[in-house]
């Protein structure tokens, strides 16, 4: 999943940064408005996170952006802000979340996470797909009580995203952007999408089919799952 970290603190945007990235979330910085702004309006994320005093933009202002060009984004406010009224009107302009500053990393992880749950129904962590289970929270394709060792952090991320957005085609830009962070405009360019999927398929199915994961010609894949 793609994060966009909107924070004017470059230390902490540091730490948010390698943080965040060690536990596979691709993130992008922005450290002014104006800037995030742009980026907003151009790409989509999953996750944005806005601190709420920006040396060149409210905000909230940005939080209105995000709800308008990214609806389906995550936003999680950030605030050293002692005001409570900034963090309710971020929650009513639509922040999933907020977090006063400091704030532990795993805090912020541990959010992310619940907010990823919530948005997409999940009652826990672990996802049975076919004779699969995921493991969203160890990263992890099990069979049985077997980890599927062989499928790399690019491969689960793939068939996370897959299965979190469920029964839903998702072009190979759409992939590309939310996992690799660049957009591929031509057919050329994503063979690369294809190529994770032959070899997911090829791993999983050392142990049982992964009839689930189909391929829709012409647009991309999708994941099907039927309860
Ligand atoms: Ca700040």
């Amino acid at each position: 999943m793609n994060v966009l970290i909107v924070e004017d603190e470059k230390a902490l945007t540091t730490e948010m940064e390698l943080f965040l990235s060690g536990n596979s979330y691709l993130c992008e910085v922005c450290y002014n408005g104006a800037t995030a702004s742009e980026k907003i309006a151009t790409n989509l994320y999953d996750f944005i996170l806005i601190d709420l005093g920006l040396p060149d933009y409210d905000g909230l202002d940005l939080l209105k952006e995000a709800k308008k060009y990214n609806p389906e984004a995550a936003c999680i406010i950030l605030t050293a802000r002692a005001e409570v009224d900034d963090r309710i009107k971020g929650l009513d302009l639509g922040a999933d979340d907020y977090l006063p500053k400091p704030f532990s990393l795993l805090e912020l992880q541990s959010r992310m996470q619940a907010i990823t749950r919530r948005k997409f129904g999940l009652k826990n962590s672990v996802v049975p797909l076919g004779e699969f289970n995921i493991d969203l929270t160890n990263r992890a394709i099990l069979y049985r009580e077997t980890v599927v060792s062989a499928i790399t952090k690019k491969e689960f991320d793939l068939v996370a995203y897959m299965l979190l957005h469920k029964n839903r085609t998702l072009t190979r830009s759409q992939l590309s952007e939310h996992i690799w962070g660049s957009v591929v405009n031509d057919d050329y360019d994503s063979n690369y999408i294809d190529a994770h999927i032959k070899n997911i398929r090829k791993k999983l199915n050392v142990y049982a089919s992964p009839d689930w994961l189909e391929t829709v010609r012409g647009l991309g894949y999708r994941v099907n799952v039927n309860n």
